[in-house]
């Protein structure tokens, strides 16, 4: 039996943890927000990671096969003389788009399993734990390609965004390197509404969240682009610096991932992502657009 999770956060709840520990008046002027979803058995995640290949077109080939069979319509976006992004979306009742991305290259040492199959293979699962809810944003679930190679996979996709596509984009959260340890965000790279509001998620659910940059070891991530071109985004990640020399190496293998971690993790991202859908801008289209 799976158990259903209710939260309800207030605004004043998040108002709390921006202001670090000094509670504020609620605003009763907005409706609380719910997250309410629920999660996948953890055996379902763990069979999920288990389907690690070892070459990018293969994992490519898998990561389709899980988002498709979900329900996830694949569609390929060309980055120039790899393998193509992987993009699929549940679409909202609004314009306004949430991209949820992670890498599924990796990077030639080791089997890549934390870094990153870890996080690709968890968009099916959040897609499956999302698919029932009536959402405002459009979820666009996309695995990058060849980030190891420089970012080219998020670099095309951006690239490939047109002005008023961009200004759709309400947030950009992007999963790299999970399992090592318990969730951890990169900061102070990352827009601070986004930072404030999964730390108010993790405080509301029970979860642990700590910030850990990882900019000073030379390290850059999907994310990225996105937020140098003025997009709001977001890397969430579990490396701490006695885990990061795991990374790039033959150690990096499936039974680096800890199974608690990893689960705590995606409920974290997946209550995340419904509560940012309710606290982001995005306005109903008129006559609907998304799905009943
Ligand atoms: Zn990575």
């Amino acid at each position: 039996m799976r158990r259903l999770l209710i939260i309800a956060l207030t605004c004043g709840g998040l108002l709390w943890a921006q202001s670090a520990g000094a509670p504020s008046k609620p605003d009763s002027g907005r409706a609380p927000i719910t997250i309410r979803f629920k999660p996948l058995p953890r055996e379902l995640l763990q069979q999920r990671l288990s389907l690690i290949r070892k070459t990018s077109p293969e994992r490519q080939f898998v990561l389709e096969g899980l988002l498709s069979t979900s329900g996830c319509g694949i569609k390929r976006l060309e980055v120039k003389d790899h393998e193509p992004n992987v993009v699929c979306s549940l679409a909202g009742s609004s314009e306004k788009v949430i991209v949820l991305g992670a890498h599924y290259d990796h990077a030639t040492k080791g089997d890549g399993a934390v870094d990153n199959w870890s996080g690709s293979a968890l968009l099916p699962s959040i897609y499956d734990s999302m698919k029932d809810l009536k959402l405002r944003h459009t979820i666009v679930f996309v695995g990058f390609s060849a980030e190891e190679k420089g970012l080219l996979g998020s670099k095309a996709y951006v690239t490939s965004l047109a002005p008023d596509e961009r200004r759709k984009i309400s947030a950009m959260v992007n999963l790299d390197t999970l399992g090592l340890s318990s969730t951890k965000v990169w900061s102070n790279r990352a827009s601070p509404l986004l930072v404030n509001s999964l730390a108010a998620v993790a405080q509301a659910l029970k979860l642990p969240l700590e910030p850990i940059n990882v900019d000073a070891k030379g390290a850059s991530a999907d994310s990225e682009p996105f937020f140098t071109a003025d997009i709001p985004a977001i890397t969430i990640h579990s490396v701490t610096m006695d885990t990061w020399n795991i990374l790039h190496t033959s150690r990096d293998t499936l039974e680096q991932v800890k199974l608690n971690d990893y689960y705590e993790t995606y409920r974290l991202i997946t209550g995340y992502l419904i509560f940012l859908d309710q606290l982001l801008d995005a306005e109903p289209v008129p006559g609907g657009a998304g799905p009943s």
